[in-house]
């Protein structure tokens, strides 16, 4: 692709950051308390990528994530700075599985509660004790962010093959599938023993915020403080001619292109292959190597109250194929909803999620409501309207052997010379938090490379 007529040496910014997700806001929040001028390229007509949300008919949608664990510390402080102290509330944190078409509740976080849990047997609650007590005594290996020759011990299996050879079914379908459906969006099959025992050895200090006025609210208030040019999708990276500066070429309606002394990339890094001129080839299989599980939301109003239902609701798949979470909005915050209504946020199962994910909407809706329906009797009768949201790159898998291979891909960029540099989850695994955190580093970054 050419320039256009109207390009000479003269740079448009510092910076041009590509995807106005948490990480490129982050990063480009970052820059501006630094004094430095940044762009940011954003391909879809909204701001926020997978922490977005939407009114419709009054009711607030989360449209990707819904939920601040305790642990997002950097976010829920920035946040706070920001002037939303308030809108970050506790939820109750009930959660419940249902087997059988029975309901089984359950307290996230309480170890009180997981003794009277009826879905395990006591043979179950022996083993996941036994389990709990293993992942805490390996302490550090299980730190993904910085891993250890042990911690790469640990990621020869899948989750499934661990626990089908060192305890049995049951866990693997009532504990382990609830876990990676609701925090990987997939399956114990393509994730492994590590990213299963780092993930429960925090179960029991799991405390879960919500944000009372919809995800999007934090994005669309940095949208108004940066320059975000939306409707802009980036179809080549290249170095310019002159030494030091990039080209970044937007495609779209309004083709046009940029020139900047650093390029900060904040989209799922499989995406930078397609964008990325004469990437390094070890980096670009790097790149290639991280696996991301697609993942269908969608949103169902409907014209009655759930008052005493939980929050986050769990589906086994032996039972139910499509759907893996119904999440009741009205936990997160009452003045999300219309008075004598509700809205359930379906959150599909990884498999239908593949195979839906090019059906129209109506087939997804219909094959959601059905399931909906089976655990709710008369919900799919109320129906007041119903979303929609696709994302082709929901959340980071961890298989066997990725926590190795990002930490090599971590090393080369680290090594990479030139102010190209990268954020967001596929660096680590999927949370806002890491999101955030990369896009914070990689502005701090790209301002030392650049002497600012
Ligand atoms: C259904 C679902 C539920 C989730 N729930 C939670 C949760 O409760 N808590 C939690 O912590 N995490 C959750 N996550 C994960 C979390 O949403 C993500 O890890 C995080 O939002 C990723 O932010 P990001 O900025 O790295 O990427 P994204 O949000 O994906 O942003 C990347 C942006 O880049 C844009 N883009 C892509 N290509 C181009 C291009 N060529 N040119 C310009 N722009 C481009 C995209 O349109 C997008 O806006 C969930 C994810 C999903 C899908």
């Amino acid at each position: 692709m050419g320039l256009d007529s109207s390009f000479c040496w003269n740079m448009d910014t510092n910076v041009v950051i590509i995807g106005a997700g948490i990480a490129g806001l982050a990063a480009g929040y970052q820059l501006k308390n630094a004094g430095c001028d940044s762009i940011i390229l954003e391909a879809l007509s909204f701001v926020g990528g997978r922490m977005s949300s939407e009114e419709c008919e009054g009711f607030i949608i989360d449209k990707g994530a819904y939920t601040f664990p305790d642990a997002h510390r950097n976010l829920r402080s920035f946040i706070q700075d920001l002037g939303f102290k308030d809108h970050l509330v506790p939820t109750s944190g009930t959660t419940s599985t249902f087997s059988g078409g029975r309901e089984y509740r359950i307290k996230i976080g309480s170890p009180m509660d997981f003794l009277t849990y009826k879905l395990l047997t006591g043979r179950n609650k022996r083993d996941m004790i036994k389990l709990f007590v293993y992942a805490q005594s390996l302490g550090k290996a299980l730190d993904i962010g910085r891993p250890t020759s042990k911690t790469f011990d640990l990621e020869r299996q899948s989750a499934a093959e661990y626990l089908l050879e060192s305890f049995d079914e049951e866990i693997l379908e009532k504990i382990a599938y609830p876990i990676f459906s609701e925090v990987f969006l997939g399956v114990p099959e393509q994730n492994s023993k590590l990213a299963f025992l780092a993930t429960i050895k925090n179960l029991t200090t799991f405390k879960i915020f919500a944000f009372t006025e919809g995800m999007g609210v934090v994005p669309e208030q940095l949208m108004k403080e940066l320059d975000v040019r939306l409707n802009s999708p980036v179809v080549k990276i290249a170095a310019a001619s002159r030494e030091g500066l990039y080209e970044v070429h937007v495609g779209g309606e309004n083709p046009r292109s940029y020139l900047a002394e650093g390029v900060i990339l904040a989209v799922p890094l499989p995406l930078v292959i397609n964008i990325v001129d004469g990437l390094p080839e070890d980096l670009a299989d790097g790149f290639r190597s991280v696996r991301y599980a697609p993942s269908i939301v969608t949103a169902l109003a409907v014209d009655r109250e759930y008052p005493a239902t939980s929050m986050i609701n769990n589906l086994l798949r032996k039972d139910d194929g499509v759907i893996a979470t119904v999440i009741f909005d009205h936990h997160k915050s009452p003045h999300r909803i219309p008075k004598g209504k509700s809205l359930v946020t379906a959150i599909l199962c990884e498999p239908a999620s593949r195979r839906l994910f090019a059906e129209p909407d109506g087939k997804i809706t219909e094959a959601v409501l059905e399931n909906v329906d089976k655990l709710y009797p008369g919900f799919a009768d109320k129906l007041v309207f119903s979303k929609v949201y696709r994302w082709s790159h929901g959340a980071v898998q961890l298989m066997p052997g990725s926590v190795r291979q990002q930490h090599e891909l971590r090393k080369m960029l680290a090594e990479l010379r030139g102010n190209l540099l990268f954020a967001g989850d596929g660096l680590y695994k999927s949370s806002l938090e890491i999101s955030f955190n990369t896009g914070v580093e990689a502005a701090n970054r790209i301002m030392e490379r650049l002497g600012l």
